[in-house]
């Protein structure tokens, strides 16, 4: 039989690369678009000696052009750190907009499944905790984040018409923070930001009183879940991440006691518009998936730190 083939924008990026991965084992033909902005050639560089992996180096808010026949096409590319998308705006607005409806183009063309990568921040500074994927948002479109979350929510909105009028396949996936190997040492992220700064005795820098909250999801979790649900029936929105929710204060003192670090807290000024707190609502994923996370924030962090420390 012939394999099916999946064509991948980002996947050199983190959450791409282990999407990639996890696809060439489950006997998936794998296309990897990326221009390396955030993404590195050393997360896919094993998967370079696999036949069925084909790595095309593009930016896809310009152009795609790829040849053969195309199954699913899964949109990943996005700087997703707000660190990132804070120094490249321009091209995190474009990537969600231009970069949307030209991978919505190649799956119209090829009859390909869609499936769009949105986040949480389409919920912006939440009003309704936990989010469910029925609110609608509480977002600042003008703000430092807005770039990042008007994209997406322009991407979503131009996935369900392209649903709507093409009757294209199309899912969409809101994904909250999720971590693991292979995120960079300088991503910003509050995950491999402690972890680093534990490692090297450094001050561990949280933002404000560290009262915020964040749902850690760990990266074999969410990967699951995004292969579950690219093979389902669901067209509307679907969030995948880890319901437990904890302050950034415990996140730290979680990485302290992992690391046996000594190192103190440096509390800096809280970036504007951050997120107050965050916590998927996962009925839905349970019901059309049969998905729910099972690896916790402390087995995922011990992996994560074992993968920093090497
Ligand atoms: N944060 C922090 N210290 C850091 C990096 C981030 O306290 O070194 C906080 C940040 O202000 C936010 C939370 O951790 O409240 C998660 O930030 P991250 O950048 O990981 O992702 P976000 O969920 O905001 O997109």
């Amino acid at each position: 039989m012939r394999k099916k083939t999946v064509l991948i924008t980002g996947g050199a990026g983190f959450i791409g690369s282990h999407m990639c991965e996890k696809l060439l084992a489950k006997d998936y033909r794998v296309i990897c678009l990326d221009n390396f902005i955030t993404g590195t050639l050393i997360n896919v560089k094993p998967l370079l000696e696999d036949k069925n992996f084909q790595l095309v180096e593009c930016n896809v808010a310009s152009y795609i052009d790829i040849a053969g026949k195309i199954d699913y096409v899964l949109h990943c590319a996005s700087l997703a750190s707000p660190n990132d998308y804070l120094d490249y705006p321009i091209q995190t607005l474009k990537v969600g907009s231009l970069g949307t409806h030209n991978a919505l183009g190649l799956a119209k063309q090829k009859k390909a499944v869609f499936l769009l990568f949105s986040t949480s921040e389409v919920y912006g500074d939440p009003l309704v905790h936990p989010q469910v994927e029925s609110y609608w948002g509480h977002v600042n479109p003008i703000g430092v984040r807005g770039c990042y979350d008007e994209s997406k929510r322009f991407a979503e909105a131009i996935t369900m018409a392209y649903h709507r009028m093409h009757k294209l396949d199309t899912k969409i996936v809101r994904i909250f923070n999720t971590y693991g190997p292979r995120m960079r040492r300088n991503d910003g992220r509050v995950v491999p930001n402690l972890i680093c700064q534990a490692l090297n005795s450094k001050p561990l820098t949280i933002y404000g009183k560290g009262q915020q909250t964040r749902s850690f999801c760990y990266i074999d979790d969410l990967v699951d879940g995004l292969i579950r649900l690219m093979l389902a029936k669901e067209n509307l929105p679907v969030n995948l991440g880890n319901p437990n929710e904890f302050t950034i204060s415990q996140l730290s003192r979680l990485v302290l006691r992992l690391t046996n670090s000594k190192s103190k807290i440096a509390y800096k000024r809280l970036p504007l518009d951050d997120p107050k707190q965050r916590q998927p609502d996962i009925s839905k994923a349970r019901k059309c998936l049969g998905w729910e996370p099972v690896i916790s924030l402390e087995e995922g962090l011990k992996r994560t730190i074992s993968w920093f420390k090497k």
